[in-house]
């Protein structure tokens, strides 16, 4: 129901995302960004800097070409707290960050033990209770807890199935909540990644398509003003689309998905490396890409070759999305011979696509857990204003 209240608290949520993704704004600029009236402005911020969500700019950053310098809004870092906690197959990790996406303390936990995931879990939680108590904070000072890691696409976001750690219908949501005291989310991987994408290079064009490359391939998109991924309706991602003439099998029954023909598994296959169990994957994964670093061909090959699969799911994805950018992440992703493979087969298929619209990603797992923990807990509209272009400062 949109009651006063409800309504106060969607301006002011407008309002904190504004100047979370865009930095130190004056009231006037607010006005303009957000529609409010200059008095509903005045009277919200007031209240925001009594509520310490937001700090008024010393001045320094205050902008004296027009003349008369205006005060500056900015949010405040030491408003709340937020975890984040990345689990893949080859790394854990823990972060603090302040409220403007800062870090203040971090932790690689990859040394957790993953194979008992309630057990692994609940040390995760008292690692995650010592990096607060280092911080010198407190839990009460912590909004939540946002955690990205390799998700099935299921039906339930309380019983969480993550094949590439092997865990099966874990409640990772509630074992963590309960053992930290914390709310928690958890998003997959490609979803957390591309958010981070979305606020950190806005404003940014209308739509991204991120494809997340590990030992299988995720994805997820922002469309349409809307992130979507795997279990939204009306997005299935391109996990499962079949590049005809691939008879690897995959999971879901078919033979030749970028699942199996395009990612971590794809390059295994071709080195001959086992797979079958998940820790001498991960490793040996590890190792393909070291070796290919170090200048060793056949390794460097496999990862050209996996890339150039890819290649047919972005040439799908660019036929039937159109997105403005499409964004490669992961492991495997992110590495520069898998990359090359992509851009050459796509010239192949006749794909000639404008230098800078596919793109590595830079993001950090650390932003990924933290910009997503941000939109959950802190700041829920921030994505939707980070993808508006501001108009020009100049
Ligand atoms: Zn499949």
């Amino acid at each position: 129901m949109l009651t006063t209240a409800n309504l106060r608290r969607r301006n002011e949520q407008k309002i904190h995302a504004q100047i979370l993704s865009k930095g130190p704004i004056s009231r006037k600029k607010l006005v303009e960004l957000t529609g409010l009236t200059g008095a509903a402005i005045s009277r919200i911020t007031r209240d925001m800097i009594t509520d310490g969500i937001l700090i008024e700019g010393d001045g320094a950053a205050a902008n004296g070409r027009l003349g008369r310098r205006e005060v500056e809004l900015s949010a405040n870092p030491g408003f709340r707290y937020v975890l984040g906690l990345t689990i893949t197959g080859d790394r854990r990790s823990l972060v603090l960050s302040d409220s403007v996406g800062g870090v203040v303390q971090e932790a690689d936990i990859t040394v957790v033990d993953i194979s008992d995931p309630k057990r692994s879990l609940k040390e995760i939680a008292e690692a995650a209770k010592a990096i607060i108590f280092e911080a010198g904070a407190k839990k009460s000072d912590v909004a939540g807890v946002g955690v990205s890691m390799p998700l099935a696409a299921s039906l339930s976001d309380e019983m969480v199935t993550a094949p590439p750690i092997n865990w099966r219908d874990v409640p990772v949501r509630s074992i963590l909540a309960k053992s930290l005291g914390l709310p928690v989310k958890i998003e997959a991987r490609p979803t957390s990644i591309l958010r981070a994408e979305l606020i950190r290079h806005a404003p940014i064009s209308d739509s991204m398509f991120l494809i997340n490359v590990a030992y299988g391939v995720g994805s997820s998109a922002y469309l349409n003003g809307q992130l979507v991924h795997p279990g939204t309706p009306g997005f299935g991602g391109i996990t499962h689309f079949a590049i005809q003439g691939e008879t690897a099998e995959c999971s879901c029954g078919r033979q030749g998905c970028l699942e199996v023909c395009a990612g971590g598994r794809r390059v295994l296959d071709t080195l001959g490396l086992p797979h079958d169990e998940f820790d001498q994957r991960n490793r040996n994964i590890a190792e393909c890409l070291a070796s290919a670093s170090t200048g060793n061909e056949v390794a460097r090959s496999a990862l050209i070759d996996a890339g150039g699969k890819l290649a047919f799911g972005v040439d799908a994805v660019l036929a039937m999305f159109d997105p403005s950018k499409i964004v490669i992440s992961g492991e495997i992703g992110r590495n520069q011979h898998y990359f090359e493979g992509l851009l050459a087969q796509l010239k192949t298929l006749g794909r000639n696509v404008q230098q800078d619209r596919i793109v590595q990603s830079s993001i950090k797992s650390h932003d990924a857990t933290i910009w997503m923990a941000l939109q959950s807990f802190v700041a829920p509209e921030i994505v939707n204003v980070s993808t508006v272009p501001t108009s020009s400062h100049l």
